[in-house]
């Protein structure tokens, strides 16, 4: 069946889970994609990719990661143990049809400086990512939820175990949701690399879950 011309995206029935929200059916618009991405702009986001949330890959191993070799395990909201289980997440996710893709490029003086600099840059795409979120609500995407990279730089330090001080911003990071970010690009046909020099540009991804 050709698809309507005004959809960008829209799952098969099959693949579509059955909705219980504002929005019928699981389809972005040509219109609304071009307006987030006009928003996104402002925040550095260079493109929005919508994608099937099939297309998922998870990896217990992931956890592994943040709990054995990151400095932010157990220091902030947006990280474990703070953030749903691997378990909880899986199942959050499965209510889920369709996601997008935001997409930045980051260069800093020095990756491993936490430098006020860095954390701007930072902060511009959380920031970026979650106003995005608000306007799909506000255009009915009331499931729409942001997981976005890297642990949360909105305060210098986390207030964490306190009570975070910027609750309407707190969002849980991407690998917090044991999400494989390389197995995801690569089901999703993008190539990516590490960047081996810390001088050097990398990518910024973050995601909203959609419907
Ligand atoms: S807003 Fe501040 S207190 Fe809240 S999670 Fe982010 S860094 Fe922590």
């Amino acid at each position: 069946m050709p698809q309507p011309i005004n959809k960008i995206f829209e799952l098969s029935r099959s693949k579509a889970k059955e909705q219980t929200t504002f929005r019928n059916g699981t389809s972005i618009s040509r219109s609304v994609l071009r307006s987030i991405s006009e928003k996104g702009k402002e925040y550095g986001v260079e493109s929005i990719k919508p994608f099937g949330t099939d297309k998922f890959e998870f990896g217990e191993w992931v956890g592994l990661k943040c709990r054995y070799g990151c400095s932010r395990f157990g220091t902030s909201w947006s990280c474990p143990p703070a953030t749903p289980s691997s378990s909880q997440a899986r199942e959050i996710v499965s209510e889920y049809s369709l996601a997008l893709l935001l997409t930045g490029t980051q260069q800093c003086t020095n990756f491993y400086l936490n430098n006020n600099k860095t954390r701007g840059e930072q902060v511009r795409y959380w920031k970026g990512t979650v106003s995005i979120e608000r306007q799909l609500l506000l255009q009915g995407y009331d499931k729409a939820f942001s997981l976005v990279a890297g642990s949360c730089s909105l305060c210098k330090e986390c207030a964490y175990p306190e009570a975070c001080r910027f609750p309407a911003e707190k969002r849980p990071t991407i690998e917090s949701f044991a999400i494989d970010m390389i197995g995801t690009l690569k089901n999703l046909g993008i190539k990516t690399k590490v960047a081996r020099d810390p001088k050097e540009p990398f990518k910024y991804y973050t995601m909203i879950l959609l419907v």
